[in-house]
């Protein structure tokens, strides 16, 4: 059975997310909501949490309309993670006409 690589957080600017060490350490992230393409694993909050050997990857993808995106996986080579439209967003998102 092939596999394929998840594409990883290369870089995200929310330092106030739970997950952020100097950058994500989540295992892996969801991105979308039907508005925008937003980080869904931000987690403002005092603890400090994830994986701290691990850089997170992308999941799930919710944002079909992307140029990324098939079948609601991302297959970008890396994405960044900052705030745009909302506090964490992903910047490496490009919409497309569906
Ligand atoms: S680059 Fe596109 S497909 Fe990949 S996580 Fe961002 S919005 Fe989703």
């Amino acid at each position: 059975m092939a596999t394929i690589d998840m594409p990883q957080v290369r870089d995200c600017a929310v330092r106030a997310c739970a997950y952020n060490q100097t950058g994500c350490h989540a295992f892996a992230i969801t991105v979308g909501s039907s508005e925008r393409a937003h980080c869904e694993t931000f987690v403002d909050g005092p603890v400090k949490g994830g994986v701290a050997t691990l850089t997170a990857q992308v999941g799930a993808c919710k944002r079909a309309d992307c140029r990324h995106n098939d079948d609601l996986v991302c297959h970008a080579s890396s994405i960044t993670v900052g705030p745009d439209l909302d506090a964490a967003d992903c910047l490496t998102y490009e919409p497309v006409k569906l």
